[in-house]
Order: C-alpha cells, then structure tokens, then sequence
C-alpha cells in the first residue's frame, strides 16, 4: 500500500466500528473514518497509521450512501455524542441488530439462528451441538428515536464577552461548545439553563474555571421522571453554598413540574462530575419515576436508566423470557439499583440480587420496601464470588438466572457456577454483543441452548445497542 500520513485517498465505507466510525479498505489496509456512512464513497486525509491499520480525517463525501440523512443536530460532527446521526433511523437499527448477529455466528458459533420477520435461507440451519434452532426476533426500536434521554448534565463556563455559557466540551477538549437544546434530552433542560444562565449573569456568580479552580458553579445535573413529569435540578458547585439560592430556587421552582433542587459540593481539583456531599435546598430530596408497575426513588447520585421508554421494553422482554409462574427462585446478577430484580419479584417466589456496589445495593432495598417486596434479598459483592458461596453452603438449586453484567461479560467462575446450579432458563441482558457472543458459546457448551434473541434500542444516535437472550437446559 502506498499511501502515507497526510495523502488523500479515496474509500468506500463497508461497516462501522463500535464507536461508530466507517470502516473502509485500500488493498487490505483498514481506515476507520469518522463521520461516514456504511456505503458511502468517501475522500479522506490519512491521519495516523499503525501497521494493520489507520485513522483518516473525511475531506468530502463523493457518492452518499443511501443510509445518509442530514444530521437533525447542527453540532453533531462537533460533539460526537450521537457517532451515528448521519444515518436514517431504520438503517441505524439494521445496522445495530446485523452487528449482534455477525457476532453470535463469528464469536458465538452459534450458527443456527433464524431471523423472524425475514426470508431464512435454505443450508443456514445445520445445527450445533447443543444449539437447537434460535429465533432471533426483530430488533425492538423506539417510536420517537428523540428527547429519550430523562438525564442530562451541562458544564458551565464563559464565552469571550465574559457572558456564562453553558453546552458540551469539544472532543475530547475542555473547550465549551454553546448548545442548550441537546435533542436527545427534555424540553425542560432548556427552559432550566435559561433561569440558572440569567440568575448567574444578574447576579455575577460566576462559573467554575478549571485551569485557576476558582469560580462556583460548575455543572447542572437535570433528571425528569418521564411518568410523573417531576423535575430535578442539583448544582454541582465548588463550595458550599450559592449567594441568593433562594431566589434561585424560587425561580426555578415556576417551572411546571419542579420537584426536587439541590447543591452537590465538588470543591476537588477533578473532571469528575459529582462530589460526595448533596445538600438539598427545596423538596424531599429526591423524584419518584415508575418502570412499569414498579416505583422507583431517583435522587442525585443514584443511578437510573436514561430511556425509561425503552428499558421497560427491554425488562418486558426480560421477564417474558424468563418465563414465571410465581414458583420459581430467580437470581438477578449484576442487579444495580435492582430494577430487573423488583421486575422480576412481580412474578417470582423469591428473587436474589447481587450487585458489586455498595450504594446501589442500598437504592435496591429501599426500592424494594418502597414496593412492598417481601420477596426479595440482595447481596453486595461481586456476581463470581457471591453465587459460589451460596451454592457451597446451600447447594440449592435456582430456576431462572438472570444476568445484566458490564461490557467485559460475565466471569468464568460465575458461568461455571451457573451451569452447576443448573437452571432451566438463563436470560442473559447484554450491553456488547461480542462478550456476549463469548459466554453463551461457554454455555451452549455446557448443556445450555439459545432459544430467542431479541435486540433493544435503547440509545438511538449512538452506537450502542443491548440484546436480551433466552437460553434454556437441554433435556437429556
Ligand atoms: N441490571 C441493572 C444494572 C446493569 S449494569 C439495571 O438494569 O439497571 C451492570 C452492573 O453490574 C453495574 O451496576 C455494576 O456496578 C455491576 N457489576 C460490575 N461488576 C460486577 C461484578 N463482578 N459482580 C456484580 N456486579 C457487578
């Protein structure tokens, strides 16, 4: 290959990667192109090269691929949060759901999968051993692929007339782009900074600058409760308190929905958000949201889905898997705040959650009683310890495992535990479909089969994607 660092070369973008970038090929030699489109002929500027492969800047677009839409944000390409806004929204889901299933037949081997809703072809059936057919059922999208998201966190920061801004940082810069109305948040987010810029402007509050850390505000945290429509505004600030809160308070207070405003005290020298200590200024301290029937407390800092729409489909599809008649002992692996678990309990005699963190753990009990689960219990500790502990000791059997673990997939010891305690079903919620692909290749050889794979949109714009699987024992 004769192209070097700083050559413009021309490509066809064949796939795209997990973050989003367009793969393209010149003799063999991998370029991955921000900003392009699969099928799209593009001209682009080599950047960076590595032997195998390299990084290209697109210059312009020769031929657009017929995926290609006019990005809806006029700041996507500068903010790179949505990776996949060029592409229409039908071909973003045909994209995500061929990404699942290329990794389950490459990585999984798991070479009997029949697409539901499409043509099957003949020969694409032979079956693995212990793989009987799978149905891999159309990917479950959302109506309004828009303002999905019930959280979002702006920085705060000046412009060049020294007038308070507020957006998104640039790439991976500390720089703030001025954007207000993200379009994948709420309305309302607008109408908050709007309150919060003027208050800051009337009364010279200024914002947080990191380069001298001084300043005092330094970035909003906004959640809606989709169901009930309350709001939460918490100020992230560097120090304990604002001048003139109250007034603050009582005018972000007109703002229909209002339910919850707090201060977070960040006073560290830190990119991270959050810091320990949340003093509320107005209301209970927290807002209440519902999943399905299911009633969950959201303060500041707890964690909660941000598509509340789409993960009640995604659990729905979890819990249909999971197949209950209310006899069944189910555990809930990596629970988090145990939404999936409380889900669950709706159906179980028993459930078990075990998460790894502390204050989530804490969410899931309170969560729990606020309910009225009598049914459930969680652990605190890691899935691959927790699980083989209680297997030891009790030895007892489970009848459905659920497991919803973080990108890097399930340990080995926690599947290897799995497969002793011999369920008749594992559902298996997944947010990377390659280690996925991984762990249910461990189980399918182990005595377990896929019956339905389903894909969730839960993040429309980006590339990322979750899968629910139902595995089930083979009877011998
Ligand atoms: N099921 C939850 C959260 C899933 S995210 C929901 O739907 O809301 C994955 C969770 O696994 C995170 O909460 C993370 O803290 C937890 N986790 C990560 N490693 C773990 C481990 N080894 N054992 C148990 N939990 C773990």
């Amino acid at each position: 290959m004769d192209i070097k660092k700083n050559d413009i070369f021309k490509a066809t973008i064949e796939d795209m990667n997990d973050e989003g970038a367009g793969i393209g090929k010149t003799d063999g030699y991998i370029w991955f192109i921000k900003d392009t489109v699969i099928g799209d002929v593009v001209e682009a500027l080599a950047m960076k090269m590595k032997k195998s492969y390299g990084y290209a800047r697109l210059i312009r677009v020769l031929e657009p691929s017929a995926a290609r839409v006019e990005p809806a944000c006029p700041v996507s390409r500068q903010c790179g949060g949505c990776q996949l806004q060029a592409m229409s929204y039908e071909e973003q889901l045909k994209f995500k759901e061929n990404k699942v299933f290329n990794n389950l037949v490459r990585i999984g081997k798991i070479d009997n999968l029949r697409r539901i809703g499409e043509e099957t072809k003949d020969g694409g059936q032979q079956v693995l051993r212990n793989c009987g057919e799978a149905e891999f059922l159309p990917i479950i999208g959302m109506e309004n692929p828009w303002r999905y998201r019930n959280k979002a966190q702006f920085p705060f920061g000046v412009d060049r007339e020294g007038k308070v801004v507020t957006g998104f940082f640039a790439g991976r810069t500390h720089t703030i782009i001025p954007q207000e109305d993200c379009l994948l948040g709420v309305e309302e987010n607008r109408e908050i900074l709007k309150v919060i810029k003027d208050f800051m402007n009337q009364y010279h509050v200024r914002p947080y600058e990191e380069k001298t850390h001084q300043g005092l505000i330094r970035h909003v945290l906004i959640r809606k409760g989709f169901r009930t429509g309350e709001l939460m505004v918490c100020l992230v600030i560097n120090g304990r308190n604002v001048p003139k809160m109250e007034e603050l308070a009582g005018r972000l207070r007109e703002i229909k929905g209002m339910a919850s405003i707090s201060c977070n005290i960040n006073t560290e020298k830190t990119n991270v958000i959050m810091g320990e200590e949340t003093v509320h200024v107005w209301g209970p301290g927290f807002i209440t949201d519902y999943i399905g029937d299911v009633k969950y407390r959201i303060s500041p800092q707890s964690f909660y889905q941000v598509n509340p729409v789409q993960t009640e489909k995604l659990y729905r599809t979890a819990l249909e898997y999971a197949g209950l008649t209310g006899n069944e002992v189910v555990w809930d692996l990596y629970c988090g705040i145990g939404t999936i678990s409380l889900f669950l309990a709706q159906k179980a005699r028993k459930v078990f959650g075990v998460e790894i963190v502390p204050q989530a753990i804490a969410d899931a009990r309170e969560n729990g009683a606020l309910n009225g689960f009598k049914n459930v219990e969680f652990f605190v500790g890691k899935a691959e310890e927790v699980l083989p502990e209680w297997y030891e000791k009790h030895g007892s059997p489970a009848d459905v495992i659920v497991v919803d673990p973080p990108r890097k997939g399930c340990d080995e010891k926690c599947l290897e535990t799995i497969v002793k305690m011999g369920p008749d079903r594992v559902v298996y919620v997944s947010c990377d479909s390659a280690t996925l692909a991984r762990d249910l290749r461990y189980l399918c050889d182990r005595g377990y089969q896929v019956q339905k794979v389903r894909c969730c949109d839960m993040f429309g714009g980006t590339g990322h994607v979750e899968t629910v699987v139902l595995m089930s024992k083979v009877k011998e």
